[in-house]
Order: C-alpha cells, then structure tokens, then sequence
C-alpha cells in the first residue's frame, strides 16, 4: 500500500485515515507536522491505538544520519534518510544563520534539496555529477525545513556561544527564508516543489512565511516557470544563467540545448509581469571557463538589454571545488573585477560568500553519499561531459577556443 503524505494530503484525505476520530485530530495532527514533528510516536496528545495506525499509514519520518556545522555554528548540515525501505534516499539541507547587522534583520534560511541526484549534468555540479536517483516528495521536502526550524525553536540548533549576546550574534528562534537550491532541479519535479511551496507560504496549515521569503532557483526549464507563473505567489525567480551564450551555455547548462537563452529570458518576462518581482540570476565563476572580463561584457549586456527583465540581484557565486572537474574559482580580484563590469552597467551584483565549505555544504557541494556516475544523467548532459576540456593531467583547462563561445 502507499502511504499517505501527510503533507500533500487535504483534510478529507486525512480525515480518512483517522477513521472514526473526532474532527479536530486532524488539526492536531497538522500541528505537530507543522512543529517539525513527524513521528506519530510523539504526537503525545493522540490516543495510543491512533499514533499506532498514523505510524502504518502515514509516509515514515525523515531519520537524521548526520548533523553538522560551521562557519562557527552560523552554517549547519542534515544529512537525512528518507522513504521506506527499499525507496530510502539520503538528502542534505543546509541551515544558514545570518545576525541582525545594521538595518538588516537576522535571518534563518533553509536550503532545501528537491531531488536525490539531478538529471541535467551541470558538469561543475556534484549532484549532477552523481546523476539522478529519484524526486523527493512535499513531505520529504517540506520536512527538511521542518527539521531545521524544530531545532532553532528548541534550542538545538541556537546562536553560537563565543560571542557576547549583544555582539549582533542573536539569530532568529524559527526559520524566516527558504531557498530551494540544495540538490536537484526543483522545476523537474514541479508538482512537490509547487505544493511545498504553497505549504510554506500557507498560514493555517504550513509555516505562514511571506512569499517573498521563498525562492526558487531553476536552471531554466520553460515549462516549470510557466507553472510557477501560474502558481501567483510573489516569490523571487533565481536562474542559474552561468554563459552569456548559448554557445558556452549548452556545453555549461546541458538543458541550455533545449530551452535557449531567448525563450528563457522571455520565460523570465512573463513570470515578472506576472508577479510583479524582480528577478535573480545566479553565475557561477569558473576560471578559464566563464569569467574572463568579455564574459562580464557579454553578461551585462545581455541583461541590460531593454526587452531584459528587470533584476534584483546577479548573484556570482565562485566555484566551489567538486569531486569530478579539476575546475576552481578564479583569483579574488579577477571575481572583483568581473562583479564590477556588472555594476558599472548598473546591474545590482555581488559575490556571494562561501558558507559551508568545511563541511562539503556550499552550493554545488551536496551530493549526500553517492558515488559520482551512480545515477542517470540526460544524453544532452552526458555529451556535455564528454566534450569537457579536462586536461588527461587534471590541470584547469585552458581557454576555450572555436564555438563562438568565448
Ligand atoms: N538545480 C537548481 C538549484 C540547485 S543548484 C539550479 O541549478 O539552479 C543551486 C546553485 O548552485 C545553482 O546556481 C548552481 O548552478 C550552483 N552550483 C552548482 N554547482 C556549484 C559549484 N560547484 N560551485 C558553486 N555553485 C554551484
Ligand atoms: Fe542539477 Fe542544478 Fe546541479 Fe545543474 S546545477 S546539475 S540543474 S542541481
């Protein structure tokens, strides 16, 4: 039998699995869902009998295999298992704690994984160089936010104690953003990313936060922003663009084959003049690759295009080291350099600071226990990676020439 998801299910749905009990057990069930508790075990005000068949009928609680942290406590890692046995899938989420400092309120945010593994091969990528296994569910996704915002209210996860109170160190009790940019694509499982993000955003059932606290980052699949689009909440687009080029960008973004850079960028138009947001783009330097100064020029011009839309952020993330490319992060001021050609057109850039690195959790790093090539990756993705320029030696490949791409 498949077990419910309690968290995808409506009223009726668990009404039904409550059988003969009275009609609030399904407000109390959501609220201990809510509080992160998802164990029937511990849901101590529901009759024994009850959290008995809760335990046979309900999707079994995510296990924590591993819990760790830096950036002195300010960064933490899940390592969960989740499903049943025989689907059981390890995913990681990623807690960052940011202290209030100046006008800016101390945030909480979650970085949640939608997918064991992905299928499109971004060849920088560890989760895609591990390749797909399986999509995760609402509940398995949802959880990973849940589990981290039990651990702030509890005070398991609490501000680090090697700073004075009232040095700016005071982190919020409960989790305030959610950014789905752990592992996986979240517009190839577009259902559970759209229900998981209803359910975040939903003040009676979910955890009520703004919908401008949410964002979603997609390398760019057409047919998910259209239904983010139709989905109306105001949440803040994050593409992971990475090429100024469709040449560049099919060999860095193997789905880049498929949905090019025009129809993205109108893709992208659509889904502002639909909520009224201004959008990210995420680039990642690679050196050699993608970040020589042309590549700035290129980039900002693209996107100060008049038909452009509109940006909040361009978002440069330095490569993060991963197990199968020799590819790393250009020099600090060639970063600098390239964030300034941005900003000189006067596009809204920086470089994002590099959370979690210690504990293989920084963007790109997630790729929980798999073996890198375990999993299916696209053909597109595969040829991708065949065509990489990886010196045999391992050195950081050169400059590419030919293609048009550089
Ligand atoms: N699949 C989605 C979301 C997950 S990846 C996407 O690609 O957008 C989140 C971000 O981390 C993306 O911008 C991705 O390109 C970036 N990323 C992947 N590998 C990285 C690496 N090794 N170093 C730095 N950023 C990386
Ligand atoms: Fe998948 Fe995103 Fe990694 Fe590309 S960068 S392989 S889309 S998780």
């Amino acid at each position: 039998m498949m077990r419910l998801d309690p968290f995808a299910a409506d009223d009726a749905e668990l009404a039904a699995v409550l059988g003969d009990e009275p009609a609030y057990r399904v407000r109390q069930l959501r609220g201990w869902l809510r509080r992160g508790v998802d164990d029937p075990a511990q849901m101590t005000d529901l009759p024994t009998g009850l959290r008995e068949r809760l335990a046979e009928c309900l999707a079994p609680p995510a296990r924590v295999l591993r819990h760790s942290t830096a950036d002195a406590g300010l960064t933490h890692k899940l390592l969960l298992e989740v499903g049943e046995p025989g689907g059981a899938e390890a995913v990681e989420a990623v807690l960052m704690l940011y202290p209030a400092s100046g006008h800016r309120r101390a945030r909480a945010t979650v970085c949640v994984s939608t997918q064991a593994g992905c299928a499109l091969g971004c060849p920088f990528c560890a989760t895609g160089q591990a390749g797909f296994r399986r999509q995760l569910t609402v509940g398995e996704i949802v959880g990973q936010v849940t589990a981290m915002d039990r651990r702030l209210r509890d005070g398991t996860i609490a501000a680090p104690t090697n700073a004075p109170p009232d040095a700016g160190q005071r982190i919020p009790d409960h989790v305030t953003h959610v950014v789905f940019m752990g592992m996986g694509e979240p517009l190839a499982n577009v259902e559970a990313t759209t229900a998981a993000v209803r359910w975040l955003h939903d003040g009676e059932v979910g955890l009520g936060l703004s919908a401008r606290s949410i964002t979603v980052s997609t390398v760019g699949l057409l047919p998910g922003i259209a239904k983010l689009t139709e989905l109306g909440l105001p949440i803040t687009l994050a593409v992971s663009l990475h090429a100024p080029t469709d040449a560049l960008r099919d060999d860095l973004v193997p789905v880049n084959r498929r949905y090019g850079l025009e129809a993205l960028l109108a893709a992208c138009r659509d889904h502002q003049r639909s909520t009224g947001r201004r959008m990210t783009w995420e680039y990642i330097l690679i050196d050699g690759v993608n970040a020589q100064p042309d590549h700035a020029e290129q980039l900002a011009r693209l996107l100060t295009r008049r038909d452009a839309p509109r940006v909040a952020h361009v978002n440069l993330i330095p490569m993060n080291p991963t197990p199968a490319v020799p590819w790393h992060a250009p020099p600090a001021d060639q970063q600098r350099a390239f964030a300034a050609v941005l900003t000189d057109a006067g596009l809204p850039a920086t470089i994002r600071d590099n959370r979690g690195g210690d504990i293989d959790a920084a963007c790109g790093q997630l790729y929980a226990d798999y073996a890198v090539g375990s999993g299916r990756v696209l053909p597109a993705a595969a040829e991708a990676w065949s065509r990489l320029p990886v010196d045999a030696d391992g050195a950081a490949p050169g400059t590419r020439t030919g293609g048009g791409a550089v």
